[in-house]
């Protein structure tokens, strides 16, 4: 039942029951002043009559005054004898006047003679109709002593009847009148809060757009300014609490680890992008049990630890099978819930792949070159220990032996050298000082230079590089290239094979060739040979000397500076490298 209904049911019922006692009441009222009137009246007439019967009378006379009388005045006249005798009767001609029994007993008779006057209600006798009684004593001479008048019951009870009616129908009009000006008050008062109830409702299923109207100056307009300031309120803090989120959520999201929240029922409450990436997961697994999610049985293990007793994981190293990728798991036990005594785990997947790929890199790298290094010294130590132990006498090897310790020392310096060389190029340490370089000039002298050192080659060298073509380079630095180049091209070449080095440009772009005609190199070994310490088959470049460092050496330079090096090859007919440089 809404307020309207209750106020107005208050109201009605009020309205209804006051016009029911105030109408009983008027009514009660009219009746009995209707019949004060009527008596009174009949009275006031009855003595009237009375005076006029004092003196003699014959008896038609008095019936015929009995009979006009009665017929002005609307009721019935009886007019009697001192003995009780009827002389005249307004309701009887002469015959029935003759049959009237004796009136001495009847009770406002008997009254009016001891008393002047006398009433009584009842029925008659005579007539059998209900009557109100009035009789007055005539005191006087004549043959009347009583006039009685007559009035039925009926006639005072029409009048009274309509006077009721007339009192129940303002009481109805009244009623009614009450009952509209309720409902008008009722509406008036009521339509505002069903207003304000509509649009709490609407506020309350998430809709806070729509203001409460505010009507006039009274308490409900204060109220739905309440109202309306409260939902102002509500949509403020509405309002910072999601850009908290949305800045949480962005935070969560912009981490580059992998993140994840479970709460103490061991749901994910939490999780990022990068998380989902390392186990795989396709939506947001916000909900699920941490067994569905993440299907690692220790890692599980390890999370129950951590929020069953507020243990901390650092630095668990975790595999996923999935993406062949390496992680760190941190965890640590927080505070899911506010004032919660049971707490939730917070977990960090940090990626540690690439750590372990470096850390691999590192400890290959130190293998590669304790074991370039331990070879040539193996063959000096044997060298020298021969020569200890009596070599030195042997005049014919002596000076063999030595030679072959001298080259291996000179191997190990030259990969002491290269190696510094790259490590300085690697961190930087190198500057180009760059200049536009002749090509043609450097690769003349990078040839000579080479040749110089294979002076037993039986290869061919062309230099073919227009005079003009130049490059802005660092020229000690692009003829270690050069050299490097050259040097492969003629240690891997066959006797009397060739080299041409070849020079050209294409727009801005400067190119330069280092052709053989040598042993080429297989197809599967072209990405690997500018690795460091790769080299194509250890048994065919056994007694080639070489650190296997040179190619790892031209790719860092060209890559400083900002061109490139790749290599075409055929086996068994010649390779050519290639270096190209930006325009200047
Ligand atoms: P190395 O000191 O052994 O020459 P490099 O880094 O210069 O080291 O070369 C790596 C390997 O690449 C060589 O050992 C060789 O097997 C192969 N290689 C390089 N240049 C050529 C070439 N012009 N023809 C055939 N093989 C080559």
């Amino acid at each position: 039942m809404t307020v309207r209904h209750k106020l107005l049911a208050v109201l009605v019922v009020t309205a209804l029951v006051t016009s029911v006692v105030l109408a009983v009441g008027a009514v009660q009222l009219v009746r009995d002043a209707v019949r004060d009137r009527y008596t009174e009246r009949i009275a006031a007439e009855t003595r009237l009559l009375a005076a006029w019967l004092v003196g003699e009378r014959s008896a038609s006379e008095l019936q015929e005054f009995a009979v006009l009388s009665g017929d002005r005045l609307g009721y019935r006249v009886t007019l009697i004898a001192d003995d009780g005798k009827v002389l005249a009767d307004s309701s009887q001609d002469e015959a029935g006047l003759a049959r009237m029994e004796n009136h001495s007993g009847r009770p406002e008779v008997r009254q009016a003679m001891l008393e002047g006057t006398g009433d009584s209600e009842r029925l008659s006798d005579t007539t059998g109709t209900r009557y109100l009684y009035h009789a007055v004593r005539v005191d006087g001479p004549g043959p009347v002593r009583i006039v009685r008048a007559a009035l039925t019951t009926y006639q005072v009870e029409r009048a009274q009847l309509r006077y009721a009616g007339l009192v129940v129908l303002v009481a109805v009009v009244a009623l009614a009148l009450l009952c509209t000006a309720a409902y008008l008050a009722v509406r008036r008062l009521s339509k505002p809060l069903e207003i304000m109830t509509a649009a709490a409702e609407r506020a309350a299923g998430g809709d806070l757009g729509v203001d409460v109207p505010r009507t006039g100056g009274d308490e409900i307009a204060r109220m739905a300014e309440s109202v309306n300031r409260m939902k102002s309120a509500l949509v403020r803090k509405i309002e910072d609490v999601d850009a908290e989120r949305r800045l949480l959520a962005s935070v969560v999201s912009g981490i580059k680890e992998g993140l994840l929240l479970i709460g103490p029922d061991r749901r994910v409450r939490v999780s990022n992008e990068s998380f989902r990436r390392i186990f795989g997961v396709a939506s947001d697994p916000e909900g699920l049990l941490l067994a569905e999610v993440v299907r690692n049985p220790e890692v599980n293990r390890e999370l129950d630890v951590v929020l069953a007793g507020h243990a901390e994981i650092r630095e668990m190293v975790v595999r996923s099978p999935e993406t062949g990728r390496s992680f760190e798991l941190h965890a640590a036990p927080v505070q899911v819930e506010p004032g919660g005594r049971s707490s939730g785990a917070l977990a960090l997947f940090f990626d540690i792949t690439r750590l372990e790929a470096l850390e691999n890199v590192r400890q290959e790298f130190v293998a590669n070159v304790s074991h370039e290094l331990r070879t040539p010294l193996t063959s000096i130590r044997a060298f020298v220990e021969t020569l200890l132990e009596g070599g030195l006498d042997d005049v014919e090897n002596r000076e063999r032996f030595l030679r072959i310790v001298q080259r291996h020392a000179d191997y190990m310096g030259e990969l002491i050298d290269d190696l510094t060389d790259l490590s300085r190029i690697e961190t930087g340490a190198v500057v180009l000082e760059r200049a536009p370089v002749p090509l043609c000039e450097l690769a003349r002298d990078a040839a000579a230079r080479v040749l110089h050192r294979h002076p037993a080659a039986r290869v061919e060298i062309h230099v073919d590089v227009p005079e003009s073509l130049s490059a802005r380079i660092d020229r000690r630095r692009m003829g270690q290239v050069l050299v490097n180049l050259i040097d492969n091209a003629v240690k891997f070449n066959r006797p009397g094979g060739e080299v041409r080095v070849v020079g050209e440009h294409e727009g801005d772009v400067v190119r330069l060739e280092v052709r053989d005609s040598g042993i080429g190199i297989p197809s599967e070994s072209l990405e690997r040979i500018f690795n460091r310490f790769y080299r194509v088959d250890k048994a065919r470049s056994k007694d080639v000397p070489g650190t296997g460092l040179g190619l790892a050496i031209v790719k860092h330079l060209m890559r400083l500076h900002g061109g490139s090096v790749r290599v075409r090859s055929e086996l068994g007919r010649g390779s050519t490298f290639v270096l190209e440089f930006p325009p200047a």
